[in-house]
């Protein structure tokens, strides 16, 4: 790891001043946990695969014009990130019941959602990223009614992309989570996506099998939870045999 002045540690990822201003060096940790920190472990090599899992994602997004915090991926574990003020929302996608909505409103887990689902969640660990309306949101001046719109019109649009992206390499998107942050330019405000988009954030089922490919693997005791984030990766393309600098693209499955 450089030496760089840290500036906060997270449960999966050190952030690191970065080498120009308005830069930051996000480093990935193999560190897990879920249950909101009640239970924690390591995957081993967790790290390695969502900084290349995520620089892979956020740069297809920013391909399609979804504008990101990626600038570049630096090492096995660190990307260099845009600085950006966080809007303290967790926003959930979902496209198939699972996890808390099944337990909350009784949905049986695996049942395909008439249309995906946007939710707010308030950032805040102490108080379990409560989950919130947008009531809240503005009430509170987490985010204005224009942040929302650009908010909920980029996550629509990530997850059509990421749906379809995974589907082709036989993987159902069933939920996932993004934060999004404020780029302030010569005065102007940009809403761009930020964090990171990985299987600690994302529900990954085998389209096939549904086999759990995420870190539901680790919050259920499943087992094999280091190959549910290699078979994913692998899945993408960028799992090599030769090491992680092989870059070749997502191979498509029937
Ligand atoms: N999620 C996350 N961080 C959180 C809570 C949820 O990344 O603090 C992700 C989680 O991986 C899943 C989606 O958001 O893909 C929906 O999670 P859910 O609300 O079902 O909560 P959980 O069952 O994980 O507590």
């Amino acid at each position: 790891m450089a030496r760089r002045r840290q500036l906060y540690e997270g449960k999966a990822k050190i952030l690191f001043e970065g080498p120009e201003p308005g830069t930051l060096v996000q480093y990935f940790k193999d560190d897990a946990s879920s249950a909101n920190g009640t239970k924690t472990g390591v995957i081993t090599g967790k790290g390695v695969l969502n900084n290349r899992i995520s620089e892979y994602l956020m740069s297809r997004l920013g391909e399609i014009g979804i504008p990101t915090h990626f600038v570049r991926r630096l090492n096995m574990r660190e990307q260099l990130i845009r600085e950006v003020e966080i809007i303290p929302l967790e926003v959930v996608v979902r496209n198939v019941a699972a996890g808390s909505l099944s337990t909350r409103l009784g949905i049986a887990e695996g049942t395909r959602l008439p249309r995906s689902i946007i939710e707010y969640h308030f950032k805040n660990d102490a108080l379990n990223n409560p989950l919130v309306s947008e009531e809240h949101i503005t009430c509170f001046g987490w985010a204005n009614t224009a942040d929302l719109d650009d908010m909920v019109a980029l996550t629509l649009r990530i997850n059509d992309f990421l749906a379809g992206l995974f589907l082709g390499v036989g993987i159902t998107l069933v939920d996932f989570k993004l934060e999004f942050g404020r780029l302030w330019e010569n005065d102007e405000m940009r809403i761009i996506l930020a964090d990171e988009i990985s299987p600690d954030n994302c529900r990954l089922w085998d389209s096939k099998t549904q086999e759990k490919m995420d870190k539901d693997r680790f919050r259920r005791d499943l087992g094999k939870v280091e190959e549910g984030y290699q078979e994913v990766a692998r899945r993408l393309g960028i799992l090599p045999e030769a090491g992680m600098r092989d870059l070749k693209g997502p191979e498509t499955m029937q």
